[in-house]
């Protein structure tokens, strides 16, 4: 069987980034399903369907047509063809994706196309929900926490690194109203699985949470 980590949490947290570091060090693919869900919510833009038209929604997610190809050794985001990988990683983006996610048929068309990632020799899998619906066998499952100041900051100095304007109190805001909605949805709330292991980050950096996670692993 080919072993699978899960790694669930708040938007902030650190996910994508750990993700990414412990997939290259292990060799191992990679499984960024908040970007399926932002991608959805871009193509919705493209074909102007309506945020809450579930059916169509959910039929845009099955005939989902993107491409992660690896270009100069940067992973690119390709919808339609087109790279879309500044587009949707806006706070609007987020906020759009997080409601499409509440839509259970949406969750469901985008089911097997997560799990169809699970590839030898192994995968990480980034997200709300891989260890409590999609991966639920995972033998190794983390849910990766942070306070929400800790999680604005962290943005915040990303967005101001990539030379975009923001406000850290704005910001805080957003992560809240978003988090809220993703633990309180009725299908695959954001909660950590029974059998995950806690990490908080607030206090660690990404070299610690990266040997925390791969000590983990060999246990
Ligand atoms: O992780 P990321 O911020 O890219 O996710 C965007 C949104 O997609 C989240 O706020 C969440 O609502 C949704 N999502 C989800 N299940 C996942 C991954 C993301 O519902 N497995």
């Amino acid at each position: 069987r080919v072993p699978v980590l899960t790694i669930d949490g708040p938007g902030g947290a650190g996910k994508g980034t750990i993700s990414c570091l412990v997939a290259e060090r292990l060799g191992w693919h990679l499984l960024d399903s908040g970007a399926l869900y932002r991608l959805t919510a871009q193509a919705a833009i493209n074909h102007d369907v309506a945020v809450d038209d579930e059916i169509a929604l959910a039929r845009l997610a099955e005939q989902l047509d993107v491409a992660f190809p690896i270009e100069g050794g940067r992973p690119r985001t390709m919808l339609e063809g087109d790279d879309v990988g500044q587009a949707i990683r806006t706070e609007d983006a987020g906020e759009r994706a997080s409601q499409v996610a509440a839509l259970p048929l949406v969750r469901q068309a985008l089911l097997q196309r997560q799990r169809d990632f699970c590839q030898a020799p192994g995968l990480v899998a980034d997200g709300r929900d891989m260890g409590t619906v999609v991966f639920p066998d995972a033998p190794l499952k983390i849910f990766l926490t942070a306070s929400a100041d800790e999680r604005a900051r962290r943005r915040y100095l990303q967005l101001q690194e990539a030379g975009v304007d923001a406000s850290l109190p704005s910001l805080l805001k957003e992560i809240q109203a978003r988090d809220a909605r993703d633990m309180q949805r009725s299908v695959a709330p954001l909660k950590p699985a029974d059998d995950a292991i806690t990490l908080d980050t607030t206090r660690l950096s990404i070299p610690e949470v990266v040997d925390r996670l791969t000590e983990l692993l060999t246990q």
